[in-house]
């Protein structure tokens, strides 16, 4: 068996075991609102990053003919490490990533990994 050196899967283990321990006496109404309130602060806590950091990445390639919005902390930008054949650029929201995405008259994709155009649902949910 391969042994990875960050440990996610026992990370992701551990994780699930301190959920169970929170919920597992809980009924089925009390887990709801657990759950509920859990994700309310995740969307608050993005919603708060979201305003204060650039959060989205274009990738614009002219060769390949496209333009690719992406999550900042998108893994496919790390693994060619923003060296590309295109250019990257940084947005403050997902709108204004779009925007840009408009002028370059390329095909504009939304990334299949990070799904930046999700991020949108944290305004509405809040
Ligand atoms: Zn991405």
């Amino acid at each position: 068996m391969k042994i990875s050196k960050y440990g996610c899967v026992e990370m992701k283990h551990r994780s699930a075991e301190k959920v169970l321990e929170k919920t597992s006496a809980m009924t089925k109404e009390q887990e709801l609102t657990f759950w509920c309130l859990r994700t309310k602060t995740l969307m608050e806590h993005k919603f708060e990053l979201s305003s204060c950091q650039m959060l989205f990445t274009t990738y614009e390639n002219r060769n390949n003919p496209h333009i690719t919005i992406h999550c900042s902390t998108c893994n496919q930008l790390r693994k060619q490490g923003g060296k590309g054949h295109g250019q990257y650029r940084k947005h403050a929201c997902y709108n204004k990533a779009r925007s840009y995405a408009e002028t370059t008259d390329l095909p504009i994709r939304d990334c299949f990994f990070c799904k930046p155009q999700s991020s949108i649902l944290k305004t509405v949910i809040k």
